[in-house]
């Protein structure tokens, strides 16, 4: 990458020269893309988003992982092997070792923690990696800026300014998040040519809450269109990456202590839905041999659902997983639901 980055500061402008940069549509991408993106820009590459996870991504990350991995790292190597066909100079993906600041040590689970080595060494002849780490533990997030700016060959000074362009950008995705939206929906709203809310959003017999990951939320092709199954039987369906996390905090105080940050995050998640009186059902979502959700699941069935008893409907999603079948089960779930008196 030496030479292209060297000369990314000099090459304003000179869209030939720009270092194109690919950006995996997977785990973290659908957390923090929009920061990505215009902090990327801003120190003066080009960035190209893998698209939506097809039937062609989803079997090539399949080849290249072992069998019994999750589906959302499968997910992970089939976009980063569809950005290296697509020619980039290197791919971006994010070591995300802690995402918040305790007096005891917090993680995010194992995978997302050595994603960029496990793509470094399951897919050689891969273009460069490019890190950037996420260790709020020991660094400010700005840290990480700063070491992949330098990287990158930009200056201080802009650096500072595609940091905060990156901050802004991250401000919208996270308001529009927090009306309910799915991740994949606020973030092609936030790209331009759609307006209108997702129907999704609009009236429904019932309410249900989706809680699942992210990049389980926002990916389509790997939940199956759950959410589009979902309000087809009349649910007016309301996404877990809503909640700040404050609110999960609030929650998160009431329940046994979890130094898995994202599991806390979906425990916390379930609680405020089942609490609140917003939802009248929980889907909760998780991927086949994901060990931390897993536990997280056990905890959700023996200390929340025993204190609200709301009916929850538990999906466990692979690459094998049928649409017709969780279509089934959503229809289920919502037809066995008490209609709202109020929407
Ligand atoms: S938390 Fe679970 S689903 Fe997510 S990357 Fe880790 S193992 Fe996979």
């Amino acid at each position: 990458m030496g030479d292209r980055a060297d000369s990314v500061d000099s090459a304003e402008g000179k869209r030939d020269s720009r270092l194109r940069v690919g950006v995996p549509r997977a785990l973290a991408f659908y957390r923090h893309y929009p920061f990505w993106r215009a902090f990327l820009e801003g120190c003066g590459c080009e960035v190209i988003a893998s698209p939506p996870t097809d039937m062609g991504i989803m079997r090539a990350g399949t080849e290249a992982c072992v069998d019994d991995i999750c589906v959302a790292v499968k997910a992970l190597f089939g976009h980063a092997a569809w950005l290296a066909e697509a020619g980039v100079d290197a791919v971006l993906v994010p070591r995300m070792v802690s995402v918040e600041k305790k007096p005891y040590d917090t993680f995010t689970c194992p995978k997302l923690i050595a994603a960029p080595d496990m793509i470094r060494h399951g897919m050689p002849g891969s273009p460069e990696i490019l890190e950037f780490v996420v260790d709020a533990k020991r660094r400010p997030w700005w840290w990480g800026c700063l070491s992949l700016g330098r990287r990158l060959g930009a200056s201080p000074c802009r650096i500072w300014s595609a940091w905060k362009h990156g901050v802004d950008e991250q401000g919208r995705y996270e308001g529009m998040l927090r009306t309910g939206m799915m991740p994949d929906d606020a973030l092609r709203r936030l790209e331009g040519g759609v307006e209108e809310p997702p129907a999704y959003l609009g009236q429904g017999r019932v309410a249900v809450g989706l809680v699942a990951h992210h990049y389980l939320l926002g990916d389509p092709l790997v939940n199956n269109r759950i959410v589009r199954w979902l309000h087809a039987a009349g649910a007016r369906v309301v996404g877990s990456s809503k909640f700040t996390w404050c609110e999960i905090e609030e929650e998160a105080d009431a329940l046994p202590p979890l130094s898995w940050s994202y599991e806390k995050e979906l425990l916390g998640s379930v609680a405020r839905f089942m609490r609140s009186g917003e939802v009248d059902g929980v889907v909760y979502m998780t991927s086949f041999g994901c060990g931390p959700d897993s536990m997280i699941m056990e905890m959700v069935r023996r200390e929340l659902r025993p204190r609200w008893k709301l009916p929850l409907l538990e999906i466990v999603l692979d690459e094998h997983s049928a649409e017709a079948g969780i279509r089934t089960r959503a229809e289920a779930f919502v037809d066995r639901l008490p209609a709202r008196s109020v929407n």
